[in-house]
C-alpha cells in the first residue's frame, strides 16, 4: 500500500495539480521580470524566453532554418549522443537562473528548470529508459557541495516517471574548469574523464539513457559521457540540458 502511495504521489497529475494549489496560495515574483504573479516566471515571460517550436538540429540542438533535421556540422562529424533537447537558450535573462543555481546556491530553482525541461522533451518520439546526472568529480563536488545536474536530473525523473541513476557514470578524473579553455582544447581535457559505477554498470548494457546537465556549450563534455556510455553497450544515448550556448 505504501508503494501505491509513493507511486501517485510521483505521477505528473498529481504534481501538477499540488503546484497550482501551491501557486494559489503563495504568489511570487516572476524570476525574469519580477512580476507578482502565481508561477515562478510568469506567462509573458514564459512565451517570451522559452520557444519550443524553435526548430534545432535533432541531435545537438544549435537552432537550424526551417526544413532541416540535423545541422551540418553533426552530418560530417556525428557526436557519441544521438539525440538532445533543450528548454532554451544560453541567453540573458536565463543564464542567469543558472548561475543562480550553480553559484548562488539557490537550489529551489532545480525543479523549475525541471519542469520547462519536461515540456521539452515531450517532443522526443520515446523517453529515455533512465536518467543520470552529468557527474562531477569528487574534488569539485567538495568545494560546491551540490551537483547542479543532479538537482535538475531527480525533478525531471519524477516528472517523466523515469528512474534517476545518480552514481551510475563516475567522474574517475579531474579535468581542468571546461569554461576556462578554448573550445579546441575542451575534447582532449575531457577525454576518458568519466567510467561507470562498477555496482551499477549493469544498468547501461541495451538501454537508452538520458543525460541531464544545466548548459551545454561545445558539447564536449556530453560527447565524451555518451562515448562512455556507449563502450559499455548503451543502446543510445539523449541529452536534456536546459540551455543551449549559441556559437559565437
Ligand atoms: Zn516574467
Ligand atoms: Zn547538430
Amino acid at each position: 500500500m505504501w508503494h501505491n502511495l509513493t507511486y501517485f504521489l510521483a505521477q505528473r497529475d498529481f504534481i501538477q495539480y499540488w503546484e497550482k494549489a501551491l501557486a494559489f496560495l503563495l504568489p511570487c515574483n516572476c524570476l525574469l521580470c519580477a512580476a507578482l504573479q502565481e508561477q515562478l516566471i510568469c506567462a509573458s515571460c514564459q512565451s517570451q524566453f522559452f520557444d519550443l517550436t524553435l526548430r534545432r538540429c535533432d541531435v545537438c540542438a544549435l537552432p537550424l532554418p526551417d526544413h532541416d533535421r540535423v545541422c551540418g556540422s553533426c552530418l560530417t562529424h556525428p557526436p557519441a549522443f544521438d539525440r538532445s533537447i533543450v528548454a532554451c537558450d544560453y541567453l540573458p535573462p536565463l543564464d542567469q537562473l543558472l548561475r543562480n543555481l550553480k553559484f548562488g546556491h539557490q537550489l529551489a530553482v532545480a525543479p523549475m528548470l525541471a519542469q520547462r525541461l519536461a515540456m521539452a522533451a515531450d517532443s522526443l518520439p520515446d523517453l529515455p529508459d533512465l536518467l543520470i546526472p552529468v557527474p562531477l568529480s569528487r574534488q569539485r563536488l567538495a568545494a560546491r557541495g551540490f551537483n547542479q545536474a543532479l538537482e535538475i536530473t531527480r525533478p525531471l525523473a519524477k516528472r517523466l516517471a523515469r528512474p534517476c541513476f545518480s552514481q551510475l557514470l563516475l567522474r574517475v578524473r579531474d579535468t581542468e574548469q571546461q569554461t576556462r579553455l578554448h573550445p579546441n582544447q575542451r575534447q582532449h581535457n575531457i577525454r576518458h574523464a568519466f567510467s561507470p559505477n562498477p555496482r551499477d554498470a549493469d544498468k547501461i548494457p541495451g538501454r537508452h539513457i538520458g543525460v541531464v546537465d544545466d548548459v551545454m556549450t561545445t558539447g564536449a563534455t556530453m560527447n565524451e559521457v555518451a562515448a562512455c556510455l556507449k563502450r559499455y553497450g548503451a543502446a543510445r544515448v539523449t541529452n536534456l540540458v536546459f540551455a543551449r550556448t549559441l556559437p559565437p
